[in-house]
């Protein structure tokens, strides 16, 4: 990928922005609330307990913005379409249940967004909580805690009575230290939008989180194919202000239609330039595209002939099932506005055929999830067109069973993972299958073999009628006389 120098910019240090993440019933909604309900500059607004999807706290003097989204929905949402927008995230795990498989949902989620977490080892109120326990299971997936082999922070604190919360979000601000965010507070504002919805006196209405830049009173918002002038501009507590910057959750009326949750917005200074963009989103090059569509791309090319034969050539190689819209490209380089229209398709691609980025344009695709290559050759970008449709293609799972082995005895290995003794009741038990843990006929968990040994001989397999001992891992405990259902699980992909 071409990169041009950026030119300096003015930039400040942002606040976090912070999403909280976990199992179901591990106390996200609790921490939240909690933190919300103790602020000082809530409370004196008069406590507005709306969740309107992000709110912003002041700890210690220092800014913080929560993600206040039930689960990690909305999270997920963003991260499908690329959408930079968590900073830092919280995994809410509850010390009296300890890892379950939302938790390792989420830390994959954390592992996707190359993000700095916090683990809060929620409910230590209750008697039965166990936080060494929680934190053994933590390390079998690969979360080492401070003081447990690793330097993954871990504060214990109850949501519920507010017991070492503080400590949580001074931690937070700590992990923000450390990755010194930056922004621009005077270019004119981007950002993703966290909720909207339609307000019976105001109309389509949205919560937008501003990643960079300034939003103002007087700019025009474009999300998608929705658009607003800035009129009705409010902080997270429901007063009105005159601009916001980088960090901050703003709520936004008056909007054309509801703007899609997750896609990106963009401001411009007139309406005139908006209109202009809102056109070149909304008009689709050729026939055949009028379906509803996840994938747009847009092509710049150096002269009007070979950006033909470049569009004609990658119309051929979309895959049969996937809905590609094609974006007015257009001879010239690629510019930030380009990047703009094409990220109000789900995923964006662009390529740039013999012609160069603009200054700030790599940039702002890495932000927005927008794919972009520059090539000089046809084949080469029809090569890089096939791989990244075969990635975008929905991805399908085909299971094969291939035996159960039931536990006859359980014992501990010096690594801190778990060995079990059992017998193959049926088929085999391969070392590189996964397994579902049942018990009394439904399933419990699931987990993966380590490493098999039969007469203490490491072996690949155990099969029909063998004894042997695995070395297994799984977030849930595994008991005796649990039965392991051990499959395959090929991804495929529709062609
Ligand atoms: P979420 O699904 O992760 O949002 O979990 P909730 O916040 O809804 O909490 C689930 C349940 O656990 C609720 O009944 C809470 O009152 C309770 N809970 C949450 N945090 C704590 C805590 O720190 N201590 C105790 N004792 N209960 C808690």
């Amino acid at each position: 990928m071409k990169k041009e120098k950026d030119k300096p910019k003015e930039s400040f240090t942002r606040h976090p922005v912070v999403v909280v993440l976990g199992h179901v019933d591990h106390g996200k909604t609790t921490l939240l609330d909690y933190i919300r309900k103790t602020n000082v500059a809530l409370r004196e607004s008069g406590g507005i307990t709306q969740h309107i999807g992000a709110y912003e706290i002041v700890w210690n003097d220092k800014k913080i913005t929560f993600l206040d989204t039930p689960g990690h929905e909305t999270f997920s949402k963003m991260r499908e379409r690329g959408a930079h927008v968590a900073d830092i995230a919280i995994l809410v795990v509850a010390a009296d249940e300890g890892v379950k498989p939302q938790t390792v949902e989420a830390y994959n989620a954390i592992k996707k967004a190359e993000i700095p977490f916090v683990v809060a080892l929620n409910k230590i109120d209750r008697a039965t909580s166990d936080p060494d326990r929680v934190k053994s299971g933590l390390a079998e997936i690969g979360i080492l805690v401070e003081g447990w082999g690793g330097n993954t922070p871990c504060v214990p604190v109850s949501a519920k009575t507010g017991e070492r919360v503080g400590e949580l979000l001074d931690t937070v601000l700590l992990l923000a230290e450390l990755e010194a965010l930056t922004g621009e507070p005077t270019i004119p504002a981007e950002g993703v939008v966290i909720e909207a919805h339609l307000d019976s006196r105001r109309g389509p209405s949205a919560t937008l989180l501003i990643t960079n830049g300034l939003l103002k009173k007087g700019l025009f918002i474009l999300a998608g194919t929705a658009s607003a002038p800035v009129r009705i501009l409010e902080n997270t507590l429901g007063g009105p202000i005159d601009e916001a910057g980088p960090s901050s959750p703003v709520r936004v009326a008056g909007f054309s239609e509801i703007p899609p949750v997750g896609a990106a917005f963009f401001t411009y200074t007139s309406k005139k330039e908006l209109e202009e963009i809102l056109s070149r989103v909304v008009t689709t090059k050729g026939k055949g595209d009028e379906a509803p569509t996840d994938i747009g791309i847009l092509i710049k090319a150096d002269v009007a002939g070979s950006l033909e034969a470049l569009e004609d050539q990658a119309r051929t190689i979309v895959p049969d099932g996937l809905k590609v819209k094609f974006f007015e490209g257009g001879a010239g380089d690629v510019t930030e506005t380009d990047v703009q229209i094409i990220s109000s398709a789900k995923k964006g691609i662009i390529i740039a055929f013999r012609t160069k980025l603009k200054p700030g344009v790599a940039d702002l695709a890495t932000r927005f999830g927008v794919a972009i290559n520059s090539f000089d050759i046809i084949y080469e970008a029809a090569d890089w067109l096939r791989d990244t449709f075969k990635e975008l293609q929905p991805k399908t799972f085909v299971r094969t069973d291939v035996g159960k082995l039931i536990v006859l005895k359980i014992f501990r290995s010096a690594s801190g993972g778990r060995v079990i003794g059992g017998r193959v009741k049926e088929g085999k038990a391969p070392k590189d299958a996964q397994f579902e843990i049942v018990r009394e006929d439904s399933v419990v968990g699931k987990g993966s073999v380590q490493n098999i040994e039969r007469n203490k001989i490491t072996v690949d397999a155990l099969r029909e009628g063998e004894e042997g001992g695995l070395l297994v891992s799984s977030p849930k405990a595994i008991e005796e006389r649990d039965v392991l259902s051990f499959f395959y699980e090929d991804e495929s992909r529709t062609k």
